[in-house]
């Protein structure tokens, strides 16, 4: 069997660099990027050197149409390794004890395990009741500008005014106003648990498939820090990328009577050929994610977004909902008279990367906004924990109070000396901070 040095033909940065030398120098910035600044995007973590190997494989070459053991392709004896090894890791993470589930690693991307969840359960002019968009719903979720919105007839729910949570009154009754053939669940800024439970219960009444985009908040589940969708839904989709660490795509899994109609949705019904490469890379992060210190990884990353969401409310920001369960939370910045596009600006001026975002009710349109949001899967790998959040949250209230640029600079210079104390992606030489 081919051994590592017998040579090992993975990727090869010096190549790149002669051949290309264009597109080395992104790769280069890129990473100085990721380097010299604060990554508070909700939805972005760093993968492992494993996670990256696997993907800069030569598994990218593979056609495997089909699934493990049927392929419509020869060859296919090494890739189907990889998917079942990576089936057999999701099994062990998200199946409840005593109870079978199935799993699909195919998908290119959360909205594609979306879209093929909505193509096995549902027809053309169906009803989907899902959570609104700018309450912190998905583009997915009924959105007129996705597939979702166009071929679908969407009922959005909201959170309640009063105290920003999800209104499970108000859901039970569009239910059974409306009479959804499904029902989605799950956000892109909602910063506390959703009751699966409840939503079940909906369901039932309504007879109503359920599903779960745990996009999200599917590392948490996996590590253990909050309760999972699995037990609850029907289908649960989310992404790879996220909380959970792995390489970009989708993962659906689902109950084991829905597995044929899952898997012709992803394929043939939507995608072709699956990439290989990035199956393989799941499959390394879904090991990762079952490592004991996975576990620790995904508890601190909630303690460091309570700490920061905290710390951002003695800056004047109020966190909506009053604050989070999760890795992430919303922050309402009306009280210091700066919109969320403004903040955003401000704090990438300062090399602090974090996005505007919608809160609920929110009197300015989706490009203004009135808040920000801020997640901590990508510093909490980085090795930083509650006492760092404290100076993260001093380092935004300086730059998005920062109208004129004049703490440009020093935030900066700050924002540097942080991070080079938690180094993501270590230079040689220097002690990596990356957690395991
Ligand atoms: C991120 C996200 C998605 C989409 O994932 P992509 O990989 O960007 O397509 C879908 N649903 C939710 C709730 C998300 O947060």
């Amino acid at each position: 069997m081919t051994s590592v040095d017998s040579p090992f033909w993975g990727p090869d940065f010096r190549e790149l660099q002669s051949t290309d030398p264009q597109i080395a120098e992104v790769l280069l910035g890129e990473l100085d990027r990721l380097r010299g600044g604060l990554q508070l995007i909700a939805s972005e973590n760093f993968t492992s050197p494993a996670v990256l190997a696997a993907l800069g494989s030569t598994l990218s070459n593979k056609y495997a149409e089909g699934y493990p053991g049927r392929r419509y392709y020869g060859g296919c004896q090494q890739v189907d390794r990889a998917e079942e090894i990576g089936q057999e890791r999701a099994r062990q993470l998200f199946a409840q004890p005593g109870t079978d589930i199935h799993v699909n690693l195919q998908p290119h991307s959360g909205a594609s395990a979306n879209l093929a969840a909505y193509a096995a359960l549902l027809k053309p002019g169906d009803t989907v009741l899902a959570m609104s968009l700018p309450h912190g719903g998905h583009l997915t979720h009924g959105a007129k500008v996705s597939f979702s919105g166009t071929w679908f007839q969407p009922v959005p729910y909201t959170v309640r005014r009063d105290t920003e949570l999800i209104d499970y009154d108000e859901v039970r009754d569009l239910a059974l106003t409306h009479r959804p053939t499904m029902i989605i669940t799950g956000a892109t800024a909602y910063p506390r648990l959703i009751d699966f439970a409840r939503f079940r219960e909906i369901a039932d009444e309504v007879g109503a498939w359920l599903v779960v985009d745990a996009a999200h908040f599917i590392g948490l589940v996996a590590g253990q820090a909050i309760p999972s969708p699995v037990p609850y839904a029907d289908v649960v989709t989310f992404t790879t990328h996220k909380v959970l660490r792995g390489p970009r795509g989708g993962m659906i899994v689902c109950k084991p009577e829905l597995a044929k109609r899952i898997d012709k949705a992803v394929f043939p019904f939507l995608q072709g050929g699956p990439l290989m490469h990035a199956v393989a890379a799941k499959a390394v992060a879904l090991q990762e994610c079952l490592q004991p210190a996975y576990r620790d990884y995904a508890r601190q990353v909630i303690a460091n977004a309570q700490a920061l969401a905290e710390a951002l409310a003695a800056e004047g920001m109020r966190p909506v909902s009053g604050g989070t369960d999760t890795h992430l939370a919303l922050l309402d910045l009306r009280e210091l008279g700066v919109t969320g596009s403004q903040a955003e600006t401000r704090c990438d001026r300062a090399r602090i990367t974090l996005n505007k975002n919608a809160i609920p009710y929110d009197p300015q349109p989706p490009m203004t906004a009135s808040g920000i949001r801020v997640g901590t899967p990508a510093v909490t790998t980085q090795g930083m924990t509650e006492g760092d959040m404290k100076e993260v949250a001093s380092l935004i209230g300086r730059a998005v109070r920062d109208a004129d640029g004049s703490a440009t600079n020093d935030v900066g210079t700050a924002v540097g000396a942080l991070v080079a104390r938690h180094p993501a992606y270590a230079r040689p030489g220097q002690a990596t901070g990356l957690r395991a």
